[in-house]
């Protein structure tokens, strides 16, 4: 089957006008704060939103009706990974996580009052969001099933009760989509709803900031408490007891738009280290001479063309409507694990300096370690991955209904 990935002229315009913008307006503010978004705080955030939209370059990710650009998935791919040349280029053109992904769910199954509401401040930059999946252990993390906060039905709505965190940006954000059980118990699947729950609700309470090695996040990764917390029927998003597979229609997509981003990041270090390589002089011959250092280029090589070609073919299932499950797991797992390669070895090139607050080397390989963690970890990839693979042999091979 032939695929064709070349981009149509105005998305390769877009790719050059956000790689410029980069350049000029965004990296001069990751050096003023030592590659530390969250020091920038929300007056950083307002200042390179306000450029990015008088550039032409807000939102891509975002329908046209709601004030974006409106670029598919593949379209996407190159604009994002342009953007995450800096730490601060996702955030300077409102698609970095959480609120690119929870945008891109809310366009989706939101209902045109919840858009109007909830989707149209979170894409203009006017509010921040969180997702609010996660709960400490015996709850859900990689295992779903675990959910344990509910949401039980009351006279004037529902009530929802639980304990969540690494809920990124919760702090200062204006809302949350709260993941609660509405049926079923814990350990298996069920149905689980998401809700929107304004951040002034008395229920709703960010307990703290959880400190991490990455510092990206303006409103931190916290500890959030659903306690008594009454909301009413529309605050449902989608349908009743279908939250688990509406996260698909977030994580999917979202585990891609990180991958973009991330490879942002990796081909920056890259290009420090061959900067570097290029000049340093040792034993008598340029360090980019040396075979060794050849061998980690290279393979930093191969690793981003690598993960760009995962990047469109899933994304390109995507957006034939596809759910993409294999693929986007393949990638998700491939990318985070390529991106930290790639980074290390920009480190152990540039020596003493690679780790050192001279370069901002040591600062990327904080922010991208996290990233085989969230997401589903790789080794929940890997399982599921495995998973499907055998089905589909046991399948093909007719061992499957044998067994059963
Ligand atoms: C920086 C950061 C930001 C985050 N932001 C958010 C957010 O905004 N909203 C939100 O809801 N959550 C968020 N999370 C949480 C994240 O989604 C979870 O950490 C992730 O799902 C893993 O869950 P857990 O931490 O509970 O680990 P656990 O579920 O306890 O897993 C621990 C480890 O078990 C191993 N493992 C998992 N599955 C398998 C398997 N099948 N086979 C073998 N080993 C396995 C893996 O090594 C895994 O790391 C964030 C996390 C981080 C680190």
């Amino acid at each position: 089957m032939a695929i064709d990935f070349s981009q149509p002229p105005e998305v390769v315009d877009l790719v050059e006008r956000t790689a410029a913008f980069v350049r000029d307006v965004v990296i001069p503010q990751e050096e003023r704060y030592a590659g530390v978004v969250s020091a920038g705080g929300e007056a950083l955030r307002a200042r390179l939103q306000a450029a990015a939209r008088d550039a032409g370059l807000f939102a891509p990710h975002v329908s046209r009706e709601y004030g974006g650009l409106g670029l598919g998935m593949t379209a996407r791919a190159p604009v994002f990974e342009a953007a995450g040349y800096s730490l601060f280029g996702p955030l300077a053109l409102n698609c970095s996580a959480p609120d690119e992904g929870n945008m891109h769910m809310l366009e989706i199954i939101a209902t045109d009052e919840q858009k109007e509401r909830y989707l149209r401040p979170l894409a203009s930059g006017e509010v921040r969001s969180f997702f609010a999946m996660t709960e400490p252990a015996p709850g859900a993390g990689s295992d779903p099933a675990a959910l344990s906060t509910t949401a039980v039905r009351v006279d004037d709505g529902w009530r929802i009760d639980g304990h969540k965190w690494f809920s990124t940006g919760a702090d200062g954000a204006a809302y949350a989509i709260c993941f609660a059980r509405t049926s079923g118990k814990v350990g298996t699947v069920g149905g689980a709803t998401m809700f929107l729950v304004d951040a002034d609700n008395p229920g709703l309470k960010v307990v703290r900031h959880i400190d991490t090695l990455d510092q990206a996040m303006i409103g931190g990764h916290c500890e959030v408490i659903f306690d008594n917390c009454v909301v009413p029927d529309s605050a449902i998003l989608g349908e009743l007891d279908q939250g688990f597979a509406y996260a698909q229609v977030r994580l999917g997509p979202a585990r891609m738009t990180h991958c973009m981003r991330w490879l942002g990041i990796a081909r920056r270090a890259q290009d420090i280290a061959i900067d570097r390589v290029a000049e340093r002089r040792l034993f008598g011959s340029k360090l980019v001479e040396l075979g060794m250092v050849q061998q980690m280029i290279a393979d930093s090589e191969i690793d981003i063309a690598a993960s760009r070609s995962l990047v469109l073919q899933a994304c390109w299932e995507l957006d034939q409507g596809l759910r993409a499950a294999q693929s986007t797991a393949m990638t998700k797992t491939f990318v985070a694990e390529a991106v930290w390669r790639v980074v290390d070895r920009a480190i152990q090139i540039c020596g003493a300096a690679g780790v050192s607050g001279e370069l901002l080397l040591g600062r990327y390989l904080n922010e991208v370690r996290a990233f085989r963690i969230y997401d589903g970890p790789s080794e929940t990839h890997r399982w599921a991955l495995a998973r499907r693979a055998v089905k589909e042999r046991l399948k093909a091979t007719g061992a499957l209904e044998s067994a059963s």
